[in-house]
């Protein structure tokens, strides 16, 4: 039996890798998708772990040979879902979680409209600007980047099958873990 898709967005510090992470503990079914990605590795990222590192000819190249099943430009670089490695772990009968931006997400909705579209909404941009902050990551430039970015992300968020706020985390997690179990194939 085949797997389904699950994307899971929102915009950068809503808590969505933390949700991902709490997700794929819990669901023995689900599996990441690693990105590819032309960003610089931050701190304690592990090749083939939390991305795979490329440089933008190499990406460039993996465009030109369909390798992707979505890629987008954000913040300047190029991030990608490879095609293979997804397909097999469908084949395999696993879910398979992407945790991408909204331009990538309705990509996949339009190559699989099965796949499920899950937005991991911040409960307010002050709050996302004091997460951004207290996670010190950033640069100020890259900071308010990508608190522009974030109301952009927000906009799309009517194309998404759910919305979940991320107020208190445990709720939210409860709330994405079923709508995983509600949707799931296996
Ligand atoms: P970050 O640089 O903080 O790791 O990620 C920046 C943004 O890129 C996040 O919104 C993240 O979800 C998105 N992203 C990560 N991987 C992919 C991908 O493979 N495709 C697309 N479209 N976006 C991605």
């Amino acid at each position: 039996m085949k797997g389904r898709l699950f994307v899971i967005s929102g915009p950068s510090g809503c808590g969505k890798s933390t949700i991902s992470s709490m997700l794929l503990k819990k669901a023995q079914h689900l599996k990441l998708s690693v990105s590819a990605t032309t960003r610089k590795p931050r701190e304690n990222e592990i090749e083939g772990e939390h991305y795979y590192f490329l440089t933008k000819d190499n990406f460039e190249k993996l465009i030109s040979q369909n390798a992707f099943y979505e890629y987008a430009k954000v913040f300047e670089n190029y991030y990608g879902t490879p095609v293979e490695p997804v397909k097999m772990m469908l084949e395999q009968g696993y879910d398979v979680l992407l945790e991408i931006d909204v331009q990538g997400a309705l990509q996949i909705k339009n190559i699989d409209e099965s796949a499920v579209l899950i937005f991991i909404m911040p409960p307010s941009l002050d709050v996302l600007k004091q997460r951004l902050i207290s996670r010190n990551s950033e640069s100020d430039e890259q900071l308010s980047i990508r608190l522009n970015e974030a109301a952009t992300e927000i906009d799309k968020a009517v194309y998404y099958d759910f919305i979940v706020i991320n107020d208190k985390l445990e709720e939210c997690f409860d709330k994405v873990y079923e709508i995983y179990t509600r949707q799931s194939c296996s």
